[in-house]
């Protein structure tokens, strides 16, 4: 039986909800089409966005404010009733560990199976996350790749793993994942357009508090 099958079959609890994770720095139409391919595939009841405070590998960038990250997620998730934001991370302040949102969540809803959805190249340093065996025993992931990943490096890093924890990371292809947020800041930086790369709102709120412009 194939993971689809066996997903399809494995579990009798009635709603499965999606944790759509990330930097969001800024949304873009990738990340809008990866949420809601996730959704059909998976039958998610809903998926919630969480914007990360402060994600706890991240380089050297300065990331934007919080609170302008959130508010461009608001903006864009906007028109679609089975998408909502929350601020959990925002709030708690400090590295946004996973296995924390994960397990509030749990809470959150006790009767939900969790997905926690998120880019490949994310997922490649799992090893490396905050209580990942917790983690992965708490929540299935939906690792989204753009067109031509090459899944050898995944496959590679994830091998230490046990096969029972080897099979709550999926991979899901999204095409719409070839718009980038480092793109799109670079593009704002220099003058270039945005235009259809990420919904309308969002570009309006960019230009009006003036984001990207000098980093
Ligand atoms: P990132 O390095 O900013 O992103 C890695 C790649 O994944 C980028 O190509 C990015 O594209 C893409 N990506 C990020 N979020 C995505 C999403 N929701 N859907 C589709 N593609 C996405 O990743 P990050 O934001 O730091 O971390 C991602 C998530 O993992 C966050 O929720 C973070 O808190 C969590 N995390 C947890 C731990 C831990 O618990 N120890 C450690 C690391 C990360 P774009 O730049 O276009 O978004």
């Amino acid at each position: 039986m194939d993971w689809k099958e066996e997903f399809r079959r494995g579990d009798d609890r009635p709603a499965a909800i999606g944790i759509m994770g990330g930097t969001f720095d800024p949304i873009h139409y990738g990340h809008l089409v990866t949420a809601e391919n996730a959704r059909h595939f998976f039958s998610l009841s809903r998926v919630i966005f969480v914007p990360a405070y402060r994600p706890p590998h991240k380089k050297q960038r300065r990331i934007s404010p919080p609170e302008h990250r959130l508010e461009m997620v608001r903006l864009a998730i906007a028109s679609n009733p089975h998408f909502t934001v929350s601020d959990m991370e925002i709030s708690r302040r400090g590295p946004s560990y996973t296995i924390d949102t994960v397990l509030a969540m749990q809470q959150a809803y006790p009767a939900a199976r969790l997905f926690f959805i998120t880019g490949a190249d994310a997922v490649l340093e799992i090893l490396s996350w905050h209580r990942v065996t917790e983690l992965l025993q708490n929540c299935t992931f939906i690792a989204a790749t753009r067109p031509g990943y090459q899944l050898g490096q995944l496959r590679h890093n994830l091998s230490a793993l046990p096969e029972v924890l080897l099979r709550r990371i999926l991979t899901m292809e999204v095409p719409a994942l070839a718009i980038s947020s480092t793109d799109i800041r670079q593009r704002v930086r220099e003058g270039r357009p945005v235009k259809y790369l990420l919904p309308e709102a969002v570009e309006d709120y960019i230009y009006r508090q003036a984001l990207y412009q000098g980093d």
